[in-house]
């Protein structure tokens, strides 16, 4: 730290001297300008005096001209020059005013009268022709410059006039000019009257040499123009050149100095820029720049500004890292909330979410899915909207006591759709606290279970059913001995008289129990064999074309033998329209006729018996067996089919039978592709009593 303030302080006296010096510097350069600014304001005035002068003489001039062409003797001199009076009149006048040449011309512009006070250089007119001379003449005073070559001439003329022409408005009766040589005498004089020196440039060149000196501040030029305006010379002038360069010489040492110093002072200034400003920011844009805030660790133990700035921008770098943090938890957050509010939205289960006043604020799609209402019914209702009203009050303050003293609530619920269907919902109900532990809302997952309860209450069913099939087995199996222990013991009981019998008669008597007995017990047989085949499949459906007149003679000569039905009369009933053939499997129809006639014998004590048949549509024929026995009671229709059932109809002691009867009818229907059905009357209360078995096949 002391040897930062070391530094500093070196470098601030550093700079200090420099801005002294700078300020010394100012000063001298500001004076010199002062200086610089006097000697141009004398120049500009000594231009003035010498402006002054040239005019003045020149004025001199002017008034000699204008006074001896008003003299009427002048006029006289054109017609009649004389030269003693030239040399008393003119030539001697020529003297006072200064003037070195003089010309009189007649009005046609011939030269009448030409003289040079400078013997040597005799001029014989003026170097104009005739035209340009009239031009000249054309104003009334005229005064110009001619180049002779070698030196310049200011000339002034005018037109001679009479006397008693004041405004000079005649005809010119002549015209007269006077010429002053611009010499070096003339020049001299000029020279001190201005102090100063001056050149004449009868080339015209000088004057861009001047231009481009030096000192050209300092010169004054000023052009002499010829009769038609166009430059014949320049007159340059050169005031006080030697006070202003010895003025510059002795600033010139200064201007060194100052040069350096600004130098130095420049050179200083940048490093300074470089170390005190440029480094450090450089360092924070590299920090910003690559994001990296290492960089601003020694930077920021600085006591200055840069040093605050440093820490700043690497508390912000601390500060974005906690934001980017921040922002990517609160991501991770949302995109979890997100997931669960799809979760719970795509749940098959119905959720809601109710206040503690039990009004809905959420519910899932599944709610509006299974209930039937819309979102909008729901949201802001209670559950009983879902109420089927079979819910006992009790019940439901046990589920409030449950859920409002913080425990989970868990049963089932009969509840209506909007439709008014009913459907069973399992629920779990448990309370939603906040971070104080207040329960601020409750939440309800339920379950649709009406398939499980139809399935638990079938599946209770086919538990009884079974139960009764076992007690049907059972039975049938008592029944089984009981049927064929009967005839048995019948064939056996005669079987054992015949060898002790005499008697033809009654040998042969007994020989037709035996046979009658020995037939049954075959019957029943087959039917057990062929109701085992049935139930493992071994049958196959075997069509052929046949008439049915021949299956009906065949079932008429197997009934024509049952003489133990004389009071039964069996008719088969012949269709009205008659057709060839049918196509099926003639001897499981057979059997399927045979079956349903003997039970119409077994349960029919009088009457008759009418088997019959007739074509439907779709290439099916049905056909029916009809009773006037016993009849079946409802409660049996529909389960007479079913295998070892009895029905409640029969005295199971007296009526033999085993229950397999129809359900070999209906197995062997189904096989051919049919449907059979019955229809009964046990009492005759306006119907014939009786049953009819029917049954439809494709032929
Ligand atoms: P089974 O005749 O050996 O008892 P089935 O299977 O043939 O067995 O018949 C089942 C039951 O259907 C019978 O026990 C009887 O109650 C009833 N049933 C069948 N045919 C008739 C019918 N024609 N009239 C009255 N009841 C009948």
């Amino acid at each position: 730290m002391f040897k930062s303030t070391k530094k500093q302080i070196s470098i601030f006296i550093g700079i200090l001297s420099l801005g002294i010096f700078a300020g010394f510097l100012f000063i001298a350069i500001s004076t010199q300008l002062q200086v610089k600014n006097l000697v141009t304001k004398s120049i500009e005035n000594k231009a003035e005096v010498l402006e002054k002068t040239i005019e003045l003489h020149s004025k001199t001039l002017t008034t000699f001209c204008f006074d001896y062409t008003y003299w009427d003797e002048m006029s006289k001199f054109v017609d009649k020059p004389d030269s003693n009076w030239a040399k008393v009149n003119i030539e001697s006048a020529m003297l006072t005013f200064e003037t070195d040449y003089a010309w009189v011309y007649t009005p046609t512009m011939d030269l009448v009268y030409s003289y040079s006070s400078k013997s040597e250089e005799q001029l014989n007119g003026l170097p104009f022709d005739r035209e340009t001379l009239i031009k000249i003449t054309s104003d009334k005073f005229s005064s110009f410059f001619i180049n002779s070559g070698s030196y310049v001439i200011e000339i002034h003329g005018s037109p001679i006039q009479p006397s008693d022409d004041l405004k000079r408005e005649t005809e010119a009766l002549g015209y007269f000019f006077i010429g002053r040589k611009w010499d070096r005498n003339y020049i001299e004089q000029l020279e001190d009257f201005t102090n100063s020196q001056i050149t004449l440039d009868i080339y015209l060149n000088s004057a861009i040499k001047a231009k481009s000196d030096k000192n050209k501040d300092l010169t004054s030029i000023k052009i002499l123009r010829g009769w038609d305006n166009v430059p014949v010379a320049h007159l340059i002038t050169t005031f006080g050149l030697d006070t202003y360069s010895s003025i510059k010489k002795q600033n010139a040492p200064i201007y060194f100095l100052g040069i350096i110093f600004f130098a130095l002072f420049t050179i200083a200034f940048v490093i300074l820029i470089i170390l005190w400003v440029n480094k450090p920011i450089n360092l924070i844009f590299d920090a910003l720049k690559n994001k990296d805030e290492r960089k601003l660790n020694q930077l920021s133990e600085r006591k200055d500004d840069f040093g605050s700035l440093a820490s700043l921008v690497h508390n912000s770098f601390e500060q974005q890292k906690k934001l980017t943090q921040e922002i990517t938890d609160r991501q991770q957050a949302e995109s979890q909330l997100r997931m669960l509010s799809k979760a719970i939205d795509q749940s098959p289960d119905s959720i809601i979410i109710t206040n503690t006043k039990g009004e809905i604020e959420f519910c899932n799609t599944a709610v509006m899915k299974i209930s039937g209402f819309e979102r909008e019914e729901i949201i802001g209702s209670t559950p009983k909207i879902f109420s089927s009203g079979r819910k006992t009050r009790e019940e439901y303050q046990e589920l409030w006591h449950t859920i409002t003293s913080g425990k989970i609530w868990e049963g089932e619920f009969l509840n209506k759709k909007k439709n008014g269907d009913l459907y069973w919902e399992s629920t779990t109900i448990s309370p939603v606290t906040n971070s104080q532990g207040k329960i601020t809302h409750y939440l309800a997952i339920r379950k649709d279970i009406t398939e499980q309860k139809m399935m638990t209450r079938e599946l209770i069913k086919a538990k009884e059913r079974a139960e009764e099939s076992d007690r049907l087995k059972s039975a049938f199996l008592a029944n089984m001995s009981h049927e064929i222990r009967t005839p048995m013991n019948s064939i056996m009981g005669f079987a054992s008289l015949l060898p002790d019998e005499d008697s033809k008669d009654i040998m042969a008597q007994y020989a037709t129990i035996i046979y009658k007995n020995s037939e049954q017990l075959v019957n029943i047989i087959d039917g057990i064999v062929l109701y085992s085949k049935l139930q493992t499949h071994q049958l196959s459906f075997n069509p052929t074309t046949f008439e049915v007149q021949r299956l009906l003679n065949e079932l008429r000569n197997m009934f024509k033998t049952s003489d133990n039905y004389s009071s039964i009369t069996l008719f088969f009933d012949t269709p009205t329209e008659t057709h060839d053939a049918i196509t099926t499997d003639y001897e499981k129809l057979k059997q399927i006729l045979y079956n349903i006639i003997s039970n119409a014998f077994k349960y029919t004590h009088e009457g008759e018996i009418h088997v019959g048949y007739s074509y439907k549509e779709n290439s099916t024929c049905e056909f029916y067996v009809s009773d006037t026995g016993i009849g079946i009671p409802k409660s049996d229709i529909t389960r007479i089919f079913e295998r070892f059932y009895r029905g409640s109809n029969v005295n199971e002691s007296t009526v033999r039978g085993t229950g397999i009867g129809l359900s070999i009818v209906k197995e062997l229907v189904e096989l051919m592709g049919g449907t059979i059905w019955a229809e009964s009357h046990t009492e005759d209360f306006g119907h014939i009593r009786g049953s009819k078995f029917s049954f439809k096949i494709p032929v």
